[in-house]
């Protein structure tokens, strides 16, 4: 056994163990009950499979591995599903979920496989899983499969984030196979073939609210109470088991978390896409990429999935989709809490909107070198900024990037330098001039320097996101084989408030290219 593999001697003990696991370990799609996970294996490639890229952080810091590792063969067949490591006793999840507002019933980790936990050097618990790894009792009527384009977007946004400061799960490696996988991107007739891939991802754990959710609308409270008890235990561990108010205190937590993950998207203009309850996870990390993205210009009514036709997931109504989503975690969570329980967590679902905007106007007072609470004056000025964004179209990432670059001093002159490409479009607004003047009085109120405001707004505002003109490049260079400008990428976005050459000469901070803005994702994958 290579020395990597003894790594995961231990990996999928825990979880079977500690829940029930279906009894039926053939693999064929059907409906099932009373436990968490079924046993199955990841389906190997009949193809060459080729490795992509690894995180290097991934690697090195979550799963101790040395990145050389991704020249192993065993490293790249186990990635590709192809090789288990031994001991390893891989599951897939049973989930449901609220998708596009409607139960949507069993849903479950169609393509994706759990292969187990690896505790690390620093004591976390990760969870390592394969997504594309082949069909399960929970494929319904999918192949089981994920395509090398949504995979190249799951393995970048998801270290991009990480990178950026967001929760989210992570990506250690993606390889591709020329397994022939069928789609329709666009859902218009125009079925092609693509390549199979495999993302080896990260999280310390998979938990949704989906996993409660079907226990609790089929009535197994008691795995429900099982399985809130051991993320209470693993995640929440300030959590006491003996608090008769335990589950409440895991609602709140689960609340406060979700509004700082949400307010944290909107501080970086990043959509989801689809954020059904099963895309929600407990521990308030980003979960399931998919047809995701950054805003280039500012709209916000922005819909990154071109399937999503009335823009339930619209940049802008995200805050509110998490208030949805918590409402349904507290329903999942009734069976679990008496009548004074279920008051009291309707008082903390009552707090959400008031938590977030904390939260919210937290994060873009340090977007803008400022201290900001919730009170009007400060509300005002953020509101105006945004909407002079929306008017003249600013792009969300350079126009905070570029207004912590030029002092104010040279903002209130007015006539904005070319090379500051997107603040010189925010400077044409008509209320330009009176803004630079409310900014200079809040850091004159606050005591802050011009400088030091400079300083810190280029520590919080990124100079380079994934946009998906920059996915697109890399997508398109990887379907023909060239894998370095997913790698370069990747490097780039990880150093996201850095300023650095390649990616300067790679335009990366630019405005965008002309043929980005008709770029669309779908929810095919
Ligand atoms: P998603 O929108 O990708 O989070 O997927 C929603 C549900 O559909 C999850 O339960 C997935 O596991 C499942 N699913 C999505 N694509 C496939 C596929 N190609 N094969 C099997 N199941 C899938
Ligand atoms: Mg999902």
């Amino acid at each position: 056994m290579a020395e990597w593999e003894t790594h995961f001697a231990e990996t999928g003990q825990i979880l079977s163990k500690m829940f029930p696991v279906d009894p039926e370990e053939t693999n064929y799609v059907r409906r099932v009950k009373n436990v968490v996970f079924s046993r199955v294996y990841p389906q190997p490639f009949k193809t060459k499979v080729r490795l992509v890229a690894v995180s290097d952080s991934a690697l090195r810091y979550v799963l101790n591995m040395h990145p050389n590792i991704s020249s192993d063969v065993n490293f790249v067949r186990f990635v590709a599903g192809g090789y288990l490591p031994s001991g390893s006793t891989p599951l897939a999840h049973r989930y449901g979920g609220h998708q596009f507002g409607e139960w949507a019933g069993q849903l479950g980790d169609g393509r994706a496989v759990m292969l187990g936990e690896f505790v690390n050097m620093l004591g976390e618990r990760w969870e390592m899983q394969l997504k594309g790894s082949g069909r399960t009792p929970y494929s319904r009527r999918g192949d089981g499969r994920a395509v090398l384009r949504s995979s190249v977007r799951e393995f970048l946004c998801s270290e991009a984030l990480y990178h950026l400061g967001v929760p989210t799960s992570r990506a250690a490696a993606l390889v591709v196979s020329d397994d022939p996988v069928m789609r329709d991107q666009f859902y218009d007739g125009n079925v092609l073939t693509e390549r199979g891939a495999v993302v080896l991802r990260l999280a310390k754990s998979w938990f949704r609210i989906g996993s409660l959710e079907i226990l609790s609308y089929n009535g197994e409270f008691k795995i429900l109470r099982q399985l809130v008890d051991f993320v209470i235990h693993n995640y929440f561990p300030h959590i006491s088991s003996t608090n008769p108010n335990k589950y409440v205190e895991f609602f709140r937590e689960v609340v406060l978390q979700t509004t700082k993950l949400l307010a944290l998207w909107q501080s970086l203009g990043f959509a989801h896409g689809v954020c059904n309850t099963d895309n929600f996870s407990l521990l308030s990390i980003t979960i399931d990429f998919g047809p995701f993205g950054f805003l280039d210009s500012y709209n916000p009514g922005f819909v990154p999935n071109a399937s999503d036709d009335d823009g339930r997931y619209s940049f802008e109504k995200q805050p509110d989709v998490g208030h949805f989503n918590m409402e349904k975690l507290r329903q999942a969570l009734l069976p679990l809490l008496n009548k004074a329980q279920e008051a009291l967590s309707q008082t903390v679902l009552d707090n959400y909107a008031e938590e977030y905007k904390k939260q919210f106007m937290c994060l873009y007072g340090e977007k803008l070198g400022l201290n900001l609470s919730v009170v009007e004056d400060h509300e005002n000025f953020v509101a105006v900024l945004l909407k002079m964004m929306e008017d003249t179209q600013a792009d969300f990432t350079m126009t905070f990037r570029q207004l912590g670059e030029i002092s104010l001093a040279e903002m209130k002159i007015g006539d904005v330098n070319e090379e500051v490409w997107a603040l010189r479009t925010l400077s044409k607004h008509k209320w330009f001039p009176a803004w630079t003047r409310m900014y200079g009085q809040l850091l004159s109120a606050q005591g802050i320097s011009d400088l030091d405001r400079m300083a810190s707004m280029l520590n919080v505002n990124p100079r380079y996101v994934l946009r998906n003109w920059i996915a697109q490049n890399a997508i398109a260079k990887a379907k023909v084989n060239d894998f370095s400008y997913v790698y370069k990428v990747l490097q780039i976005l990880e150093k996201p408030f850095t300023e650095q050459p390649e990616a300067e000469e790679l335009g990366f901070s630019g405005p965008p290219p002309y043929w980005a803005s008709s770029l669309k994702v779908s929810c095919s994958s």
